[in-house]
This record gives structure tokens, C-alpha cells and sequence, in this order.
């Protein structure tokens, strides 16, 4: 039998930490024959909330799950973990400023990028999700630099996971026949959904789909505004399909991508594709081994050049921003 792998899920306590503690707990995010001791932190406000979720977890009964840290004290939560899942976060509430989000975050992630760097197992892969995710990710990456930059990413598969969603919608084919859109850049409204590498059955997206001013247009602002659109339905934030996407981006990242196929992570940017170099930036990926490697000698048309540098531009100005908020 397979050793239980330690993760560590922050900001458990939230509703986005509700939903993938159990699935990982089921297996979904490591594979079903890989036994998980879950750590789980949440700041001490929510710390009862947190304790309901660890009786739930143990009232669940999941067979692979061998264990259950839940705590306030982020090197006890740190200590031991192969994979780090960062959902906790400051929410952004009426009235606040882009910077006062930022400065709270960012400073979040300074002080827990040292816990990770000091307690967790060597070679820990971490997964931002809370936003700014780019920019929180990157501020844990500088300010812990014992980890390899390599092993800190941010979550761009839920764009991309809606980029295939409505693509399959508006074809009636199945999602799991649509392969190889792209989400590039910052995960926020100037993200750019890409399709111009997708396929559904080997044939081009824009041949079968033959309508290139929904492609360029209401396409690229759906999957930019679902987020949006999950709030106004739903009154809350997307959850369950931010953990379902959360799962996917480990997994691929642990197990490795189909043959073939790649998916978008955002991650630490060499400067491919003439984006910025030294921001977190979305790229189409594949994963071996372990370790993704970004796609590269992709053709990018003038539309999606234009595209790619917005934002980048705006990555950049968010790195200059959370640098101010330290200082
Ligand atoms: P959620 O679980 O809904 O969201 C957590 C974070 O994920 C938010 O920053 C949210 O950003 C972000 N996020 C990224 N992508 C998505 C997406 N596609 N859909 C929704 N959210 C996304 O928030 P809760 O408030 O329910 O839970 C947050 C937890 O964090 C709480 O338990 C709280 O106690 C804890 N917390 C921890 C802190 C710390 O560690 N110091 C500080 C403050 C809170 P956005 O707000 O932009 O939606």
C-alpha cells in the first residue's frame, strides 16, 4: 500500500475549502489507490467552523483518508506536506479599494511562504487560488526562495475548464471531446481565452464552430464574466467548480496530461511567447514526471498578440503594486 501523502488545503473553513476537502479526501485530486492525511488551516475566527468540517470528514468515513490536521497555527499545517493548496484568503467586500484587497493578501502570503519554505517536504508543489492569484503566488515564490520556483503555481484550470464548457454548449458535443483551448495570463477579466489550438475530434474549433465574431467576442467575455455570473445567480462565489478545478490541476500536474493534450496552470514566466518574463503567467502546460513544461511554438495571431500583452501589462502593474503594499 501507498504512504499517505500529506496536503494541506488553507482557508478550509471557506466554502471553496468545503467543497475539495472532501474531494480530495474520495481521491479525485491524487488518484484512488493514494491514501491523504488532510491539514487543514483556517485563521481563529473560523477555527469552530473548521472543527465541524474535520466531524463531517470523520462522520464521511472515507477509506483513503488516514488522517485530519485542522488548526490555526500555520506551521503546524505547513509541517510535512507534498502539496500545499492555497485557498485562504481576504475577501474583496463593498467599497474596497484593488490595493486594500492586495495589501491584505499579499501580506497573507509573505507570512506564509516562510512557514512552507522552514516545515513543508522538500520539493512541495503549491496551488494559489485565492485572489490576486498570480500576484499572490508570485510574492509566495520571491519571498520563499528555497522552494523552486517551479513548484509555485496559480489556478488558471477553472477559466480554461469554462473555456471548454461553453465551447462544448454552443457544438453539443462532449466536453471531454474538446482539447487544447488556452487560458493565457492573469487570472482575472483580462485573461484571454484562446481557441485558436482547440479541437473537438481532431478538426479545428473555428471550422466547426464557423462563427468567428462569437469566438472573438461573446466567448472570450463569457468565460472572462462567469464568475460574475456565479455570483448573481448563486449569491456566492463559485465553489464546487473551483475545487473540481483545483483537483484537475494537481492531478495533471502529478500524474502528467494525456498524450496530446495540454492544459493551462499559471506559472513562473521565462518570457515565452514575449510575455513578461519573472510574473506568474498562464501558458498551455504539459505535465511528465511531475514537472510541467510550457507548450511552445504555438503561431499567435495579431488578435491574440494584442491580447497576450494586455495582460501582461497588467501582471506587471500588480507586481509593482504588491511590492508597494510591502514596502
Ligand atoms: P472562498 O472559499 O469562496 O474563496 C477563497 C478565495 O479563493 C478567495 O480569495 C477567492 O477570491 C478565491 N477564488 C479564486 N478563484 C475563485 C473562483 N473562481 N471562484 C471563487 N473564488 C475564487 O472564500 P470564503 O470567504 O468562503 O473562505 C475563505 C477562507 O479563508 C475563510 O475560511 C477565512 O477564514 C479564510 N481566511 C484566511 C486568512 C488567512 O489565511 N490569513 C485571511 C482571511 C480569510 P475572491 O474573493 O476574489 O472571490
Amino acid at each position: 500500500a501507498k504512504e499517505p501523502v500529506r496536503v494541506l488545503v488553507t482557508g478550509a473553513a471557506g466554502q471553496i475549502g468545503y467543497a475539495l476537502v472532501p474531494m480530495i479526501a474520495r481521491g479525485i485530486m491524487l488518484g484512488a489507490d493514494q491514501p491523504v492525511i488532510l491539514h487543514m488551516l483556517d485563521i481563529p475566527p473560523a477555527a469552530e467552523a473548521l472543527n465541524g468540517v474535520k466531524m463531517e470528514l470523520v462522520d464521511a468515513a472515507f477509506p483513503l483518508l488516514k488522517g485530519v490536521v485542522a488548526t490555526t497555527d500555520v506551521v503546524e499545517a505547513c509541517t510535512g506536506v507534498s502539496v500545499a493548496v492555497m485557498v485562504g484568503g481576504f475577501p474583496r467586500k463593498e467599497g474596497m479599494e484593488r490595493k486594500d484587497v492586495m495589501s491584505k493578501n499579499v501580506s497573507i502570503y509573505k507570512s506564509q511562504s516562510s512557514a512552507l519554505e522552514q516545515h513543508a517536504a522538500p520539493n512541495c508543489k503549491v496551488l494559489v487560488v485565492a485572489n490576486p492569484a498570480n500576484t499572490n503566488a508570485l510574492i509566495l515564490k520571491e519571498f520563499a526562495p528555497s522552494i523552486p520556483a517551479k513548484n509555485i503555481t496559480c489556478l488558471t484550470r477553472l477559466d480554461h475548464n469554462r473555456a471548454l464548457g461553453q465551447i462544448s454548449e454552443r457544438l453539443n458535443v462532449q466536453v471531454s471531446d474538446v482539447k487544447n483551448v488556452i487560458i493565457w495570463g492573469n487570472h482575472s477579466s483580462t485573461q484571454y481565452p484562446d481557441v485558436n489550438h482547440a479541437t473537438v475530434g481532431g478538426k479545428p474549433v473555428r471550422e466547426l464552430v464557423k462563427d468567428d465574431e462569437w469566438l472573438n467576442g461573446e466567448f472570450i467575455t463569457t468565460v472572462q464574466q462567469r464568475g460574475a455570473a456565479i455570483i448573481k445567480a448563486r449569491k456566492f462565489s463559485s465553489a464546487l467548480s473551483a475545487a473540481s478545478a483545483a483537483c484537475d490541476h494537481i492531478r495533471d500536474w502529478v500524474l502528467g496530461t494525456p498524450e496530446g493534450t495540454w492544459v493551462s496552470m499559471g506559472v513562473y514566466s521565462d518570457g515565452s511567447y514575449n510575455v513578461p518574463a519573472g510574473v506568474i503567467y498562464s501558458f498551455p502546460v504539459t505535465c511528465k514526471n511531475g514537472e510541467w513544461t510550457i507548450v511552445q511554438g504555438l503561431a499567435i495571431d495579431e488578435f491574440s498578440r494584442k491580447k497576450l500583452d494586455l495582460t501582461g501589462v497588467e501582471l506587471t502593474e500588480e507586481k509593482e503594486l504588491a511590492y508597494s503594499c510591502l514596502s
